[in-house]
């Protein structure tokens, strides 16, 4: 294999830009060259790509974002849309394929893998942290420290006024990012959609701490379990207290990638080159028990990486 070719796809997260530079320069130690890419899968179907040089990767592993952009292609779902991509396939000489992105741009892969026989390795890039066979995907580190970055400067502010604050994080249908940040940030009440909490249940805590003379709350919500603003209407219903909410947003995405999420994208960008060097194809790398490990790309769409439950109920004793 002379030729690989590396996009980054879906959502961007922080340390995508890392992974690029690992996939990049690990080929070149290897002799190998490397096309990046542009906005995921509409660049393969369009043609738009570039060789990479040593060079082309300078100056990039501290920046968050993707050099290489970023899209959720439609035409890539259907088979015209991979029929023109494995076209430029042919054209450039691509002889396989890095695939940094969500479960969504892996079933792509898949998908492309078994129509054109074209080996693809995933890399997980995700702030959401839900893909299987990783304990960790890029961007999820920086994402955390974001919100617990946010969760201070709130707390200072809730502990002024006394008052009760909500702040609603991403994660879409996962509590990770919220579970891991309200635990790392001390917030009295996390709701994730892996354990619903009624609002009754909810109020019921926030009364017994403010009749315990706890003059603040700070409750985090994950997108996927409710909406913040409509859990703090139904707070002031109940119980009379008025509260204000935060949502985050997009800042959770970007910002200079954590030390943590930089390694991560290092170790695993280079490893994905290594097993296309290998003949592999087919699978995901990712990070287990500090060990990089690759996944049947298969099970990675299949399954999801399930949040600790004990951990919730550890924040639960804690925030008492
Ligand atoms: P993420 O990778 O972050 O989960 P998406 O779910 O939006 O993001 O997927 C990214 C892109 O991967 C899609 O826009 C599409 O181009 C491609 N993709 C997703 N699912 C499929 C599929 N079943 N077949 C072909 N391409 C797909």
């Amino acid at each position: 294999m002379q030729r690989l070719g590396v996009l980054t796809s879906g959502g961007d997260s922080s340390g995508m830009n890392a992974a690029i530079r690992a996939v990049v320069r690990k080929a070149i130690y290897h002799g190998r060259e490397v096309m990046g890419i542009m906005r995921g899968y509409n660049g393969l179907i369009e043609g738009d790509m570039q060789p990479m040089n040593l060079g082309s990767v300078a100056d990039i592993i501290h920046r968050g974002g993707t050099i290489l952009h970023t899209a959720r292609s439609e035409l890539f779902k259907t088979p015209e849309g991979r029929a023109k991509a494995y076209a430029n396939v042919q054209r450039f000489g691509l002889q396989g394929l890095v695939v940094i992105g969500g479960d969504g741009s892996f079933r792509g892969a898949l998908q492309f893998n078994r129509e054109y026989n074209i080996p693809v390795i995933g890399v997980p890039g995700t702030i959401d942290n839900d893909i299987y066979g990783t304990d960790y995907s890029i961007g999820f580190d920086t994402a955390v420290n974001t919100v617990v970055d946010a969760i201070n400067k709130i707390r200072d502010t809730a502990t002024s006024h006394e008052r009760t604050f909500i702040i609603e994080v991403m994660g879409r249908d996962s509590g990770w990012i919220a579970l891991t940040a309200g635990l790392a940030g001390g917030a009295e009440t996390i709701l994730i959609p892996e354990k619903p909490l009624s609002i009754d249940e909810l109020c019921d805590k926030l009364m017994r701490g403010y009749k315990r003379g706890k003059l603040h709350s700070i409750i985090i919500v994950a997108e996927g379990a409710a909406s913040g603003l409509e859990v703090g209407r139904q707070i002031k219903e109940k119980t009379g207290f008025d509260t204000k909410v935060t949502i985050l947003g997009h800042l959770q995405r970007g910002g200079t990638p954590t030390a943590f999420d930089r390694n991560l994208a290092s170790r695993l960008g280079a490893a994905a080159v290594d097993l296309l060097l290998a003949g592999e194809s087919g699978k995901m790398v990712g990070m287990i028990s500090g060990k990089v490990v690759a996944t049947d790309l298969q099970q990675a769409v299949q399954k999801k990486q399930l949040i600790d439950l004990d951990m919730y109920t550890l924040a639960d004793i804690l925030s008492i």
